[in-house]
């Protein structure tokens, strides 16, 4: 298949709109990372999404919404606190799991009763949403497994041929998947954190739970609050640790091996003497968000055996960042 280039201007967000109201599939830019849309009502389609990506089918995709009235199309019941976090945090990046009012396709909850929803802020998304007219159900626009596509070579990189349009944009500006809270639990869940933080949510919500997965690995067989937590994710192939402890130790460490690439914050760079990749500063932790998953596609690049990543913190947005290393270090964490 050739996957058409399209503009983010008027010409190309129509033509986005034309390929997904006549059941195609097509890369667009968030503002948290690219997403691979498709029609929330057309099963055909969403299969297309799962194909491209190679995705488990198990594991279900966030609506994207343009306005209020398109929440109603898709979800049923919405509890208060619900509306008060769309009003305080959208548009942007946070996730909602809400009943589903049966409309959109099964294989988009992944045959579950509940639809995750989220209105995002990035302009293009919002002016392609509103073109097609449609809820887009788009997971990130990455090979399953692979780090998600904060560019849109990336996008490139991982589905060039293998889906009908990718959006040009411009670049991630958050970095990090959107946080996804479930309101089908009493508390309220904490399932995946992102860029709207746990602290942030605990004003409207105080007695927010987090789940498990959120900070280790899912037991084996265990059932999982949010399917996409279980499975490996935004691995290199490059073999990937990732190390705890404060600055002085992280140097001396990596110093001490011959082996390895280390991932280090700005601050530190100066005093590491083997091969390295700067991903932001500790102070803020929105850098090491915007730039986590272009790093780890680096790795790989950079012909080392291992990789060693110092710890961001796991409070704020740090904890969005810890949460995607656990992941892509296969939960083989170093404790200094
Ligand atoms: P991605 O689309 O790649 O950003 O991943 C979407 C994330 O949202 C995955 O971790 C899913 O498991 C989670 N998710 C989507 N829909 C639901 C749902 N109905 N219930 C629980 N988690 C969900
Ligand atoms: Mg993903």
């Amino acid at each position: 298949m050739i996957t058409e280039r399209l503009t983010d201007d008027k010409v190309g967000i129509s033509r986005a709109a034309e390929i997904l109201q006549k059941g195609g599939i097509v890369a667009i830019p968030t503002e948290t990372v690219y997403g691979l849309a498709a029609s929330a009502f057309d099963g055909e389609a969403i299969k297309k999404v799962f194909a491209a990506k190679g995705r488990p089918q198990d594991n279900p995709l966030i609506v994207h919404i343009s306005n209020m009235e398109m929440l109603y199309e898709v979800a049923k019941d919405i509890p208060k606190t619900a509306l008060k976090c769309a009003e305080k945090f959208w548009s942007g990046p946070l996730t909602m799991v809400l009943p589903s009012n049966g409309r959109v396709a099964p294989e988009v909850s992944a045959g579950l009763s509940t639809v995750a929803v989220r209105m995002p802020s990035n302009k293009t998304a919002l002016d392609i949403i509103n073109k097609s007219g449609l809820p887009l159900a788009a997971p990130s626009a990455n090979t399953s497994g692979r780090p998600s596509p904060t560019t849109a070579s990336h996008v490139e990189n991982d589905l060039d041929g293998k889906i009908d349009g990718i959006v040009l944009g411009s670049d991630c500006t958050v970095g990090v998947e959107s946080t996804v809270i479930s309101f089908c639990t009493n508390p309220p869940r904490l399932l995946r954190p992102g860029a709207v933080t746990a602290e942030q949510l605990r004003e409207i919500i105080p007695d927010l739970a987090v789940d498990k997965a959120v900070l280790a690995e899912p037991e084996k067989g265990a059932r999982v609050a949010s399917p996409g937590m279980k499975y490996k994710h935004y691995a290199p192939k490059t073999e990937t640790y990732l190390v705890e402890g404060d600055s002085d130790k992280f140097i001396e460490f990596v110093n001490s091996k011959n082996d390895g690439v280390a991932v280090c914050f700005s601050e530190d760079a100066d005093k590491i003497t083997v091969q390295k990749l700067i991903y932001g500063t500790a102070d803020d932790e929105s850098t090491l968000a915007h730039d986590v998953f272009s790093v780890l596609r680096k790795i790989d690049t950079l012909g080392e055996n291992k990789a060693y990543i110092h710890s961001p913190s796991k409070t704020g947005v740090g904890l969005a960042v810890y949460n995607r290393l656990i992941r892509a270090s296969a939960f083989k964490v170093i404790k200094l």
